[in-house]
């Protein structure tokens, strides 16, 4: 088992009191699974993958990862969990203007030690981004933008992608390339894949699906 969620509570401080997030969620994840997380706007999807990536803290419950609770760990512990097995792609792009396309590309995979430039470049050719290697991110299109995000991502070759939302600044059609290049990329890394998406179409690709509802698995 590759990720398991067990009975995993989160709540934020409000004016008038708690307010409940995620109230007791369970799931699992196997090696190379691809899981579709959907549900309505406030449903938890965001708080849910932060808490899986080790980017927060919950309440109560637990996230292990290849068997290991990250909610034990410190945080330089959680860190080293996100640099070495988690990417994480959201919808804001997160590149870093001071660098290159292609060392934005190659940053995270730098990191954790896992730089190879046959790899990089086959990303790169693989998302339509040969010819703008040399590049600086505020030069490219928002399309281009999250290609790059995803080639940063897939280049350190995470055991586990987390997206939120990847493609919803893309047209239908790129949302549509993009989406099918990151599972096959996930496919041939064996990385698994839990990915928020609002499109019906986009998660009936996806091997599972899972629905949040007012904080729980409906
Ligand atoms: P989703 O991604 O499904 O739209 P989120 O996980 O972002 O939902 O948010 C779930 C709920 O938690 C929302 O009601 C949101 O307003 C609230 N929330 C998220 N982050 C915070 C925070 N840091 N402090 C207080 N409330 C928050
Ligand atoms: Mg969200």
């Amino acid at each position: 088992m590759l990720l398991r969620v067990t009975d995993l509570v989160k709540t934020y401080p409000a004016p008038d009191g708690i307010l409940p997030i995620l109230q007791g969620i369970n799931m699992t994840l196997e090696k190379g699974e691809t899981l579709a997380l959907t549900g309505e706007s406030g449903s938890g999807k965001s708080t849910l993958l932060h808490l899986v990536g080790g980017l927060d803290q919950p309440d109560s419950g637990s996230v292990e990862l290849e068997g290991q609770d990250i909610g034990g760990l410190d945080d330089a512990g959680r860190a080293a969990v996100r640099r070495d097995k988690v990417g994480v792609v959201f919808q804001q792009f997160n590149l870093i203007p001071s660098l290159s396309v292609a060392a934005n590309i190659e940053f995270q995979a730098r990191l954790s030690g896992r730089e190879n430039a046959e790899w990089t470049q086959d990303l790169a050719a693989r998302m339509g981004l040969s010819d703008q290697l040399s590049k600086y991110p505020e030069q490219l299109s928002g399309g281009q933008q999250q290609r790059v995000a995803i080639a940063r991502t897939l280049a350190a070759r995470p055991t586990l992608i987390l997206a939120d939302e990847p493609t919803g600044n893309l047209d239908e059609a790129t949302a549509d390339t993009v989406l099918e290049l990151m599972l096959s990329l996930a496919a041939e890394t064996e990385a698994a894949m839990l990915m928020v998406t609002h499109s019906e179409r986009l998660a009936a690709r996806m091997s599972r699906r899972m629905h949040l509802r007012s904080g729980r698995i409906a």
